[in-house]
This record gives C-alpha cells, sequence and structure tokens, in this order.
C-alpha cells in the first residue's frame, strides 16, 4: 500500500479528495495533514512529520489562499507566508525522495496582459495582475523551484493549474473568501435580515469554475496517469466561462431570493477574465465530464445549510 500525504489535507480540495477516496482505499493510505498535526512554516518541524510519515506521493495543497479582497490587503502575507511554506515541503519531498509530488497552482497568477485563452506555457510571460502579485509570485517561484528540483536531482514534482474552485468544506469567511462561498454566505444572512443580498463590483467579470471533487478526480488522474512534468491546466471548457452576475443570480434563485440582488460598483471588479484553455487536459480526457455550474452551486448550498454552525467562517 502507498502512502498519499496530503498537504492542505482538510481543506477545500483536501476534502474533496477525501469524499471520493472510497474507490482508491485498496491502492493508497491517504494522510490529510492540516495545520495542527504539523506546521509546514517550520523546516525541522516538516521533515520530521515527512520522515515520521514516509509518503510515497504528495499532493502539496496547503497555502495562504482568499479572494480578491484579501489578496488586497495582506500582500506580504501572502507572499511570504506561501513562499517559505514551498520552500519547506519541497525540500522535505526531495529528502525523502517521494515518488511523485503534484504542487498547486491557480490560474489567478498568470500574466495580466495576455492574449487569451490562457495556455500553461504563458505562465512566466508578465507580471500578473496587481491584485494579487504576492500569492502569484510565490505559485510562480514554486513552479520554478519544482522544475529546478527536476532538472538537477529528477524529481518527479509537478504542477497543476486550476480555475476558481469551489464546493463543500470551503472557507464561507464574508472577507476573505472567494467569490462563490463569499456570495452564498451573504446571501444567506441577505435573506435571514431581509436586506439586499449585495454583490461586489459590476457582476460583468467572467470566471471559470471547476467544482472540488471534479478536481479532486482530475488530481487523482494526474498522480497515476499523468507522466510529463510540465504543468497542466486543470478546467471546465473555456464555453463554460460565466459571469459573476450570472453565478450570483444562481445562488440568489437557490436560497429563493432573487429579487434582492443589488451591485456595490465602488467595489472592486479584480481582473475582467483570465480565460484557460483546457486543450492539454482534453487530449488525454476527451470524455470527463465536469459538473455543471448549477449543479454544484445548488449541492454546495445544501452542504452549507446542513453544516452552517461548523463552517469554516
Ligand atoms: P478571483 O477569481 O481570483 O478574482 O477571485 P474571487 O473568487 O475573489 O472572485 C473575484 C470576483 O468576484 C471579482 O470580480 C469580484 O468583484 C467578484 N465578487 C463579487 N462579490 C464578491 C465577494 O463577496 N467576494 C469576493 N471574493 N469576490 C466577489
Amino acid at each position: 500500500m502507498k502512502t498519499v500525504l496530503i498537504t492542505g489535507g482538510t481543506g477545500l480540495v483536501g476534502s474533496a479528495i477525501k469524499t471520493i477516496s472510497e474507490q482508491y482505499k485498496n491502492k493508497y493510505h491517504f494522510i490529510y495533514l492540516n495545520r495542527n498535526d504539523c506546521n509546514l512554516m517550520n523546516y525541522p518541524s516538516t521533515l520530521a512529520y515527512f520522515i515520521k510519515n514516509k509518503p510515497n506521493f504528495v499532493i502539496h495543497l496547503a497555502a495562504n489562499v482568499g479572494g480578491l479582497f484579501k489578496n488586497m490587503e495582506n500582500p506580504v502575507q501572502m507572499l511570504e507566508e506561501n513562499l517559505v511554506i514551498n520552500l519547506n515541503v519541497i525540500k522535505a519531498a526531495h529528502i525523502l525522495k517521494v515518488d511523485k509530488l503534484i504542487a498547486c497552482l491557480s490560474t489567478c497568477i498568470f500574466p495580466d496582459n495576455i492574449t487569451y485563452p490562457i495556455s500553461e506555457k504563458d505562465l512566466h510571460n508578465g507580471p500578473p495582475h496587481t491584485s494579487n502579485e504576492g500569492y502569484a509570485y510565490s505559485k510562480r517561484i514554486l513552479q520554478t523551484l519544482c522544475n529546478s528540483y527536476n532538472k538537477q536531482y529528477g524529481d518527479n514534482f509537478v504542477c497543476i493549474i486550476p480555475t476558481n474552485i469551489y464546493g463543500p468544506y470551503d472557507n464561507f469567511n464574508l472577507d476573505d473568501a472567494h467569490v462563490i462561498p463569499a456570495l452564498i454566505h451573504k446571501c444567506y444572512i441577505a435573506k435571514e435580515n431581509n436586506t439586499p443580498f449585495i454583490v461586489s463590483g459590476t457582476g460583468t467579470p467572467l470566471r471559470q469554475f471547476i467544482y472540488s471533487e471534479d478536481l479532486a478526480r482530475n488530481i487523482m488522474w494526474v498522480l497515476e496517469e499523468y507522466n510529463e512534468t510540465e504543468p497542466i491546466i486543470l478546467s471546465t471548457d473555456e464555453q463554460d466561462e460565466i459571469s459573476i452576475g450570472c453565478v450570483a443570480k444562481y445562488i440568489a434563485k437557490e436560497f429563493d431570493y432573487d429579487a434582492y440582488l443589488e451591485f456595490d460598483t465602488t467595489k472592486s471588479d479584480g481582473q475582467y477574465k483570465k480565460t484557460a484553455s483546457n486543450e492539454k487536459f482534453r487530449k488525454y480526457n476527451p470524455a470527463f465530464n465536469f459538473t455543471k455550474i448549477e449543479k454544484g452551486i445548488s449541492d454546495t448550498i445544501s452542504w452549507f445549510k446542513q453544516n452552517y454552525p461548523n463552517i469554516r467562517k
């Protein structure tokens, strides 16, 4: 039995891997590492944890992450903490000679000024959007780090690049969260208080959203079948790109509160779009069925309502 260590194991994506892990239970022993088990900001602790658990595979998801507004307000922490965590995890994985490490980047770290759709090779071709440059550079360096270990030591460290992820177990904090969990929580509160459901910005920006369980399945595919060391974008198709306004409407409808939707245009829109091409993923997986956004939002809201007292918020 091979051991798969998942850093950030109790977050949005780690929890989704746990949800789908049943089908792999005879093959892998999964360890879902969270911040109480080991402080990844500390190298001796990180190395000691790796030595104790001897992972064959590492899925490195741990990061200081957040939505547009958290990134704008905390550029130092987004750069510094992510750099430190990534340096520690990659070094420990190298020393333990793991068979494969998967590191998680994001399409939001790509150059701002770019010809769409984004493809894997564009990653370093220009500065990122100013709203999240701390996070973006920490993740770009993670890719450079993986590439350097592969080149110099023959490691097998591969970067995945998902688009905007959502689903159960997300962070629903009103100020820090990504747009879907933030709006689910805002709509819930608005309905409770009989107040308007206020969406930040104009609602016109476009995004590709990926449901966390789809991403979990894609990650297990990368672990087992993807044999390149070049990064790969994990995203829904380009035609599934959707406006923030439309997402807000789906959420409001699900709460039966669509008459109370308003836009606060004094708030930032962030990047207008970051359309990503999943051509490489589709070359390997032409038939993969991504969850439709209406269903993903509906399932996430059901989970949110059932777990409200205990969610991250
Ligand atoms: P991004 O996809 O990396 O830009 O990050 P987000 O998930 O934070 O999405 C940001 C987009 O959603 C921007 O266009 C925001 O203006 C819009 N948005 C609308 N309301 C909210 C909200 O309550 N929270 C967040 N994070 N974004 C919001």
